[in-house]
């Protein structure tokens, strides 16, 4: 038995550039993990025959079977080895669903971590996350974590300076956002990204900032686009935002394709007075710092 850590990633910095003739959008993005997690169990028993259990707590309407994406990972995992034998999941769900916080992505990247290990390692990293990437375009990042600098269609991953430490509140209410309905959103009011930009400039002051160890100058240059057009349909990502800046947030921002909103804090108790205020408000809120790579 194995139990991984399945942590939550936001995104400070994400941007569409242009769109494949496949339909796919090609991103920048700065993507950092944080504490807020899932705790995956994984028991594995090698045999003849195939069977893969999925069960969870702390959420009733999660899929437990070939939707899931922890599922799939398993069997992918099995797939590519040769192995087979019953694989056993339990998901302790933490993270918000449909949060734009990656929680089935990172689901997917702790059974890979941890059937790998329970295997004797017989995939290196660079395998494991090529078998990510036919799982999900965050999974390759969820199984390294850390922080990276994300392009291509979300698979082109580079190491990136990590977040100086810093105390994050991340909340989030009302109904989850489909990524696909935001993708749409963004063609419409883009003209399906008919003229590329380029934005690597912006991104490349965050790492900078970071590299010196300097937070708050990277803030004046986070930015997602997803914020032009999930607020409209989401309003409660603009009330969380307000709430977070009246609390003494430095920044607050939306993360991913929402509607989970992030805000970055002075103090340990500053965050957690906010959580508490955003609580009340209705809202599900944690208290979580960045983390680094696995
Ligand atoms: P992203 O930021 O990558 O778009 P997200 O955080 O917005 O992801 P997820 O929480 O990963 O979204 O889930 C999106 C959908 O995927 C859910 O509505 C759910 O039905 C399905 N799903 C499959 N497996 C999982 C899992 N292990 N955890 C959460 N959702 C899962």
């Amino acid at each position: 038995m194995r139990i991984e850590k399945a942590n939550a990633k936001i995104n400070v910095y994400l941007d569409v550039v242009s769109k494949r003739d496949n339909g796919y959008h090609n991103i920048v993005s700065i993507m950092h993990t944080v504490s807020l997690c899932d705790l995956v169990s994984i028991g594995f028993l090698p045999g003849s025959e195939t069977s893969i259990s999925l069960s969870s707590e702390g959420i009733s309407d999660m899929p437990t079977d070939a939707k899931n994406l922890a599922w799939r990972a398993a069997s992918s995992f099995l797939r590519e080895t040769g192995l087979s034998g019953r694989v056993s999941i339990h998901i302790e769900k933490n993270i918000p669903m449909a949060a734009g916080l990656a929680g089935g992505s990172a689901d997917a990247a702790a059974v890979l971590r941890g059937m790998n290990t329970l295997c004797g390692n017989l995939l290196s990293v660079e395998a494991l996350c090529a078998l990510g990437t036919t799982l999900g375009a965050d999974v390759p990042f969820c199984i390294r974590g850390g922080s990276a600098l994300v392009t291509g269609i979300g698979d082109e991953m580079a190491d990136a300076a990590c977040m100086p430490m810093s105390d994050i509140v991340i909340a989030c209410m009302g109904d989850g956002v489909s990524t696909p309905w935001a993708y749409g959103a963004l063609d419409e009011k883009y003209s399906h990204f008919s003229i590329p930009h380029s934005t690597t400039a912006q991104s490349d002051k965050i790492l900078h900032a970071w590299e010196d160890g300097d937070a708050t100058v990277a803030f004046d240059h986070f930015f997602n686009i997803f914020e032009q057009v999930v607020p409209s349909k989401q309003p409660y990502v603009e009330r969380i935002k307000r709430e977070m800046y009246a609390c003494g947030a430095l920044k607050a921002m939306m993360s991913g394709s929402g509607p989970s909103v992030f805000g970055i804090f002075s103090s340990k108790e500053a965050a957690v007075l906010a959580q508490e205020k955003l609580e009340a408000m209705g809202a599900r809120a944690f208290v979580c710092t960045p983390t680094k790579a696995y």
